[in-house]
C-alpha cells in the first residue's frame, strides 16, 4: 500500500497548493494520502475535496510542534475530526507565537549583518499565521547568503547559530490529547531527527504512550534505510503502529517526492489499518 501520510502545502511551509499536491500524489501512485501542515488544519477541506475528486482516499492530518525536554519534537495527527473545537483552539495557540518569534529571528540575523529578513521571509509565506524557519531559509537562498536550504539549516536558524530563537511550543501531553480526543491517532514524526540520547528517547516514547500516543513514523523522507530499520525495532518494542510519509515540502527542496518512499519493513502494524473507519473514500 503506497500510503503517504506526511507532507506540507503553502498553508504552512510547503510551496504547492493543497489541490496541486493532491494531483501530484495521485500521479505518483499514492493510494492513501494525508496533508499534514504544521500547527494548522486550514488546508484540510481543500486537500480532502481535491483528493476525493481525483479518486484518492484521504485521511485528515496535521503536524504539531511540541517542546519536550527542551527540544522541538513533531507529533503528526491523523484521522481526526478537523472541526473539533479543542483541537482547533490548541493549534491556534501553538501557532500564536510565530510572528513574534519571526521578528526576533530577524533581529538576530541583523546582528550578523543580514538585514530585512522578516520582510524577505514574508514574501514566501502563504498563510500569515504560519511564518516558519523554512520561509527564512528560502529568503536567505534567494538573497544569495546560502546556496540551498540545507546549508541555511547548517549555518543559521538552529541552536548555537545566528538567527536561532528558542521557542516554547505545545506540551507533548496536550498535543497527543487534542488529536486523540478528536478521534485521531497521534504519531511521533521522524524520530531520528531529534538526536536524543537513549535515555531521552526512552522517556519520549514512554511519556508519549502514557498520554495515549499510538504511532511512530518508521519510513520517512527524513530517515536513512538504517534509521527506518532502527525505528521498526522501536515500533515493535513499544508496540506502536507504524507510519510512512515523505515529508514533501517542495519540488525544488525535497529529496523524496510524494509517494516515493520504500515500503514499511515487514512485521509492523501499519497505522492506516487502525484508521480504516476514518478514511474518506471517493464514491
Ligand atoms: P519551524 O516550525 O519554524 O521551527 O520550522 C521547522 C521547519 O524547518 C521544518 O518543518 C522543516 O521544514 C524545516 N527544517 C528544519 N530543519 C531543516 C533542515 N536541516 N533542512 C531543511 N529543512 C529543515
Ligand atoms: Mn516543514
Ligand atoms: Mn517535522
Ligand atoms: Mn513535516
Amino acid at each position: 500500500m503506497n500510503a503517504d501520510l506526511h507532507c506540507h502545502s503553502n498553508v504552512s511551509d510547503g510551496t504547492l497548493e493543497p489541490e496541486v499536491l493532491a494531483a501530484r500524489a495521485k500521479a505518483n501512485g499514492v493510494q492513501l494520502w494525508a496533508l499534514t501542515d504544521h500547527d494548522e488544519t486550514g488546508g484540510q477541506q481543500r486537500a480532502r475535496a481535491a483528493a476525493l475528486a481525483a479518486g484518492l482516499p484521504y485521511l485528515t492530518g496535521t503536524e504539531i510542534s511540541v517542546t519536550f525536554a527542551g527540544v522541538t519534537v513533531h507529533i503528526v495527527g491523523l484521522g481526526f475530526d478537523a472541526g473539533d473545537e479543542a483541537l482547533r483552539r490548541g493549534l491556534a495557540a501553538t501557532r500564536g507565537g510565530r510572528e513574534q518569534r519571526a521578528r526576533e529571528m530577524a533581529g538576530e540575523l541583523a546582528k550578523v549583518g543580514i538585514h530585512g529578513a522578516y520582510e524577505g521571509a514574508l514574501k514566501y509565506v502563504g498563510n500569515p499565521d504560519l511564518i516558519s524557519r523554512t520561509h527564512f531559509a528560502r529568503h536567505l537562498v534567494e538573497a544569495g547568503v546560502c546556496n540551498d536550504t540545507p546549508e541555511v539549516f547548517r549555518r543559521f536558524l538552529v541552536e548555537g547559530k545566528p538567527g536561532f530563537v528558542p521557542h516554547r511550543w505545545a506540551s507533548l501531553g496536550d498535543a497527543v490529547r487534542w488529536i486523540t480526543a478528536a478521534g485521531g491517532i497521534a504519531v511521533v514524526a521522524h524520530p531520528a531527527r531529534y538526536r536524543f540520547t537513549a535515555t531521552e528517547e526512552y522517556a519520549l516514547f514512554s511519556e508519549f504512550k502514557a498520554h495515549g500516543g499510538r504511532g511512530v513514523e518508521v519510513v520517512t523522507g527524513s530517515h536513512t534505510a538504517a534509521e527506518a530499520t532502527r525505528y521498526a525495532d522501536v515500533a515493535r518494542e513499544f508496540d506502536l503502529l507504524a507510519s510512512r510519509g515523505s515529508d514533501f515540502h517542495s519540488p525544488d527542496e525535497s529529496r523524496i517526492d510524494l509517494g516515493g518512499l520504500p515500503p514499511l519493513p515487514s512485521g509492523l502494524k501499519p497505522v492506516w489499518e487502525a484508521l480504516e473507519s476514518r478514511i474518506d473514500r471517493p464514491d
